[in-house]
């Protein structure tokens, strides 16, 4: 009786080596550590040096004697930037690492976390799935599934994940019922053992409490500074321009994005992370024009402690790539959105957020500067 009483089950988690896949599984393996499990998250080498580096964690976990943490490479040189389009470098460089490891581990219980939105599972015959019928378009649909060439990487991944999942004990999956219930039903008819966790922050924040709310699990060094900025800007005055940590834009749509901030006339707070620019693109090859115009009315940092901008008063409008994750933090957070969708998932969000759930616009049709403008702070969940 007493082992059983004592017996807290172990959970290995192991998150693909990107920015919102780590900060979601992070806040996972947190609620399991209050939950008394037993927690070994499992890093790449790289990942686990830039938390380490950018934020507390370490000494936050200190206090759950359960967890610990583990590294192993990434299958990346050590050279490596590892910054720009790098997305399927590293799928590539974790299936070599991985592989043995995980053919080790035969008869463990197997979850699947799904970190991207349910909306995302399409199959080809959209007008079949509840909740999708009638407002998708070819151009809405995820990536992987617009192209027919099946040696695409992106699609061989898809369908490599296809046949993994139902060895899955079960799926968990980033969402809430109240956002996409349909979605929700129509998959548990597929797969029973199907739960939504999210959105993962507001279960973190409920459970840690406001005040230790929001811990950084940032693999950039956040800039700060914005936040004072912000404190000194007007209600519902400032756009906030972000396209997560993996999309990468070109000059030209650079200066599409600079040149409708500058004539929007809009203060802004633009997040450019390091390497997000393709190519060699310096402010020395701005127009002085929008250059000059935007310098008083802008704030631009390199990576920004996202869930504090997004609760910040100032902030009117969300200017995003609809990343799943800022996607349900822009929700919560109750700040209507601007969508520049660039690959993944992102177009198919970007569809729902304007089409379905009406709380933004969907630029996908037109990148340029007559989209870029602020919609009032006017809708909430
Ligand atoms: N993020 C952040 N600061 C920034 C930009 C992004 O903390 O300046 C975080 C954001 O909160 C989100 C993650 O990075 O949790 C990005 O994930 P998302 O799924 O939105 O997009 P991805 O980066 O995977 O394309």
């Amino acid at each position: 009786m007493d082992s059983q009483k004592t017996f807290s089950p172990h959970v290995l988690i192991f998150p693909l080596p990107l920015q919102g896949p780590v900060n979601g599984m992070l806040k996972l393996a947190e609620l399991l550590c209050l939950a008394d499990f037993h927690v070994t998250f499992l890093n790449t080498d790289h990942v686990q040096h830039c938390l380490l580096r950018h934020t507390n964690i370490q000494c936050r976990f200190i206090r759950y004697p359960k967890f610990r943490f583990r590294a192993i490479g990434d299958g990346l040189s050590e050279v490596h930037p590892r910054s720009g389009d790098l997305f399927m470098e590293l799928v590539d460089g974790m299936e070599v690492v991985t592989y043995p490891l995980f053919t080790e581990m035969i008869g463990i219980p197997l979850i699947y976390f799904d970190t991207l939105s349910p909306c995302d599972n399409l199959d080809a015959k959209i007008t079949c799935v509840p909740g999708m019928e009638g407002f998708l378009r070819r151009r809405d649909l995820p990536s992987f599934c617009r192209s027919s060439d099946l040696t695409d990487p992106i699609i061989k991944l898809v369908l490599n994940e296809d046949q993994e999942l139902p060895k899955a004990q079960g799926v968990i999956i980033h969402t809430f019922e109240e956002l996409e219930g349909t979605l929700l039903s129509h998959m548990r008819s597929l797969c029973p053992n199907l739960y939504a966790i999210g959105p993962l922050h507001t279960h973190h924040k409920v459970r840690l409490g406001s005040s230790k709310a929001i811990f950084s699990n940032s693999l950039w060094e956040e800039d700060k500074s914005c936040l004072a900025w912000l404190d000194a800007q007007p209600l519902n005055s400032v756009i906030f321009v972000s396209i997560g940590s993996l999309a990468v834009m070109t000059k030209d749509q650079l200066l599409e994005f600079w040149y409708g901030l500058f004539d929007s006339g809009k203060l802004f707070l633009w997040v450019r992370r390091p390497g997000s620019i393709a190519g060699d693109c310096t402010e020395s090859m701005i127009p002085v024009e929008p250059l000059e115009g935007t310098r008083k009315r802008g704030c631009i940092v390199g990576w920004a402690p996202r869930e504090e901008v997004l609760a910040n008063p100032a902030i009117g409008g969300f200017l995003t790539h609809s990343g799943w994750n800022s996607t349900l933090e822009s929700i919560v957070a109750g700040v209507p959105m601007i969508r520049w969708p660039y690959f993944v998932d992102q177009q198919v969000n970007s569809r729902f957020v304007g089409e379905v759930w009406k709380l933004g616009l969907d630029m996908k049709d037109t990148c340029d500067k007559v989209i870029v403008d602020v919609p009032s702070r006017s809708c909430t969940i």
